[in-house]
């Protein structure tokens, strides 16, 4: 459990509907992504995936933003609102697959690919990175809509995935396109292990295992169907009576919970653990969001000159789906 600051450890927090309520008044917008514990999604306006969230945040344009997520997901409502305060729980909640992507080293690469194939790649990158990283991308996608932004370029153009190498192995092997990997990955789902995957599977026969793509290739292999969470959500919605296995963020459940009740889920294990929840999606908690609104803080800055770059890389997606 993430240690409380002197701060927000006896901070008295009201019910999530009056959170809202509070919010709504004062002009804020909370979004959270579906990663989030479930007090932190009952207290938000809107709950959903990176693309529904950039495309709230694009649509709504509200004066202010208070986003439970982590750091490259309110970067993102930064650079698609630059006019509002957009403020975060906790600063901290950062994220292993960002993380593994530093922008010096992302050109250095794709100066590498153009001497070496004496064509520039696309550069392609995944939503879950920083605004930096975004300012040098041609492109931006999620795992929602990730085939139809590679299918978008022609097939003989090479193209460089960043930062996810298992989204980016599970891509080619769907578009049959041989794209340049990034090496890096989410700490999360890197955490399922096959093992105790097929354990679960053999005590509930006729469950169905569905994983997201940011799993490695094994545990893919082993489940019935990869999607990112929007797609997973529409699966279950429109099951009944159905057991699923639930290859992603341990969250994610509660919002199938209230959204599909009529299935059961269990969360896919990691192989010392009942179910892998994101570290830094921790740190947001009620105390730390309730603060966060009050003082509007800590607030995301996005440095001018990555605007423009970080704005026509997400525009550019926002345009193809
Ligand atoms: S679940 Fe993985 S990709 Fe998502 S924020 Fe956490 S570390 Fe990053």
């Amino acid at each position: 459990m993430t240690p409380e600051s002197p701060q927000t450890q006896f901070v008295d927090v009201p019910e999530p509907a009056a959170i809202k309520q509070w919010a709504t008044e004062q002009g804020i917008l909370i979004l959270a992504h579906s990663y989030q514990d479930g007090f932190l999604q009952e207290a938000a306006h809107f709950v959903g995936d990176s693309l529904e969230l950039a495309r709230k945040a694009a649509e709504e344009q509200p004066d202010a933003i208070c986003f439970c997520g982590v750091h490259f997901m309110a970067e993102t409502a930064k650079v698609l609102c630059p006019d509002a305060d957009v403020f975060v729980p906790d600063m901290e909640a950062g994220c292993s697959l960002a993380d593994s992507c530093k922008v010096e080293d992302l050109k250095k690469y794709q100066d590498h690919l153009e001497k070496k194939n004496g064509q520039r790649p696309v550069t392609i990158s995944y939503v879950n990175c920083t605004a930096a990283v975004k300012a040098a991308s041609d492109i931006i996608c999620t795992s929602g809509n990730a085939e139809k932004v590679i299918r978008s370029f022609p097939e003989n153009r090479p193209i460089l995935f960043v930062p996810d190498m298992h989204l980016g192995g599970w891509l080619n092997e769907t578009t049959g396109r041989d794209m340049t990997l990034w090496n890096g990955a989410c700490e999360v789902h890197e955490l399922f292990s096959v093992e105790e995957l097929e354990k679960i599977q053999v005590k509930n026969p006729g469950s169905v295992t569905i994983s997201h793509p940011e799993c490695p290739k094994r545990v893919r292999d082993a489940s019935d169907h990869i999607l990112g969470t929007a797609g997973m959500l529409k699966m279950v919605k429109e099951a009944h009576g159905k057991t699923f296995i639930v290859g992603t963020e341990g969250n994610m459940i509660y919002r199938f919970e209230k959204e599909a009740p009529q299935n059961t889920y269990i969360p896919a294990p990691g192989a010392s653990c009942a179910c892998n929840l994101c570290p830094y999606m921790q740190k947001n908690t009620p105390e730390k969001l309730w603060q966060a609104l009050q003082t509007r803080g800590p607030q995301i800055t996005v440095p001018e000159d990555l605007m423009e770059g970080a704005q026509k890389s997400l525009a550019r997606m926002l345009a193809i789906v």
